[in-house]
């Protein structure tokens, strides 16, 4: 018996077969669980996605598109979601967005209001706009995890006005969770180490970031992103019953020590 069989999720951030949330998803699957998706909308992330999900031995998976920056994509998404899926057990918040071009070191305090406000809605305010929609379809509780890094707590040269959005998106967790808590619905963060995904080489400086990691984290090595999705199925499942508002690490104990 799977620890999550007989769950339904719905998982938001595949691009291929590097992104977190595919490994999330085969580490789901794995446990019993029936994962839906969504992609960018468009016929090539359509067909990019699909092709992830069939190498991951999820190619049956529900598919639909959805910008999260949208309300009518959302709003569509949710209402796809009830009429074919029924109920949701869990959510996976794994999608985030700035323009590349500012995150880069020493650019920080040149961002653009626009490039801020950006990186704000797509990588932060999404986890409410598709909490409250999700919430519906949990009648009976769920788990809803978002995705975050260490540059939330600490300015990371190069990670700029991703590291604010991702403060942003770990104190929404908590503000998530203590609202929706007494409707069983769980909101946590997971915060992982640098994995090798193509919006990580967005981000200058990822290679620092990995070799610090292997320096200095207690466990001297950097983390693989099936790690990151091993982590989540606890997070997802019965395992972490009693545990919301909360920010999980997965960075080798990076985040324990002074470097
Ligand atoms: P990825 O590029 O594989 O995934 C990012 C996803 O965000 C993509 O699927 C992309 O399509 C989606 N996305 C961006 N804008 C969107 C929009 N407007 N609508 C819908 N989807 C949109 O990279 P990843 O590293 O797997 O990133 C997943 C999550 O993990 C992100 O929140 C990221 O910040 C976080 N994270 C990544 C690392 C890392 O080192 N890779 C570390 C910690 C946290």
């Amino acid at each position: 018996m799977g620890l999550l069989e007989g769950k339904t999720g719905l998982i938001f951030g595949v691009a291929n077969e590097r992104s977190i949330a595919w490994h999330i998803a085969k580490n789901a699957a794995a446990q019993g669980a029936t994962c839906a998706f969504t992609h960018l909308p468009g016929e090539k992330m359509e067909g990019r996605v699909r092709r992830a999900l069939e190498n991951g031995e999820l190619g049956d998976a529900w598919l639909r598109p959805c910008d999260v920056s949208s309300d009518d994509d959302l709003d569509a998404l949710f209402a796809a979601a009830k009429e074919d899926l029924g109920r949701l057990d869990f959510v996976v918040h794994s999608v985030a967005y700035a323009d590349r071009e500012y995150l880069k070191a020493g650019r920080f305090a040149e961002t653009p209001r626009e490039v801020f406000t950006q990186a704000l809605d797509i990588s932060a305010y999404t986890l409410v706009a598709i909490a409250n929609r999700a919430r519906e379809l949990m009648p009976d509780g769920g788990s809803i995890l978002a995705l975050s890094y260490y540059g939330a707590e600490k300015a990371t040269p190069g990670y700029n006005v991703m590291g604010v959005a991702k403060s942003a998106l770990e104190s929404a967790a908590r503000y998530l969770a203590a609202e929706l808590g007494e409707s069983k619905i769980r909101v946590n963060s997971l915060s992982a180490g640098p994995c090798r995904t193509l919006s990580a080489m967005a981000v200058g400086g990822i290679d620092v970031m990995l070799d610090r990691m292997e320096k200095t984290a207690p466990l001297r090595r950097n983390i693989e992103t099936d790690e990151v999705g091993k982590a989540a199925v606890y997070l997802l499942s019965d395992l972490s019953s009693g545990v919301t508002g909360e920010t999980h690490h997965v960075d080798a104990g990076y985040n324990a020590v002074a470097a």
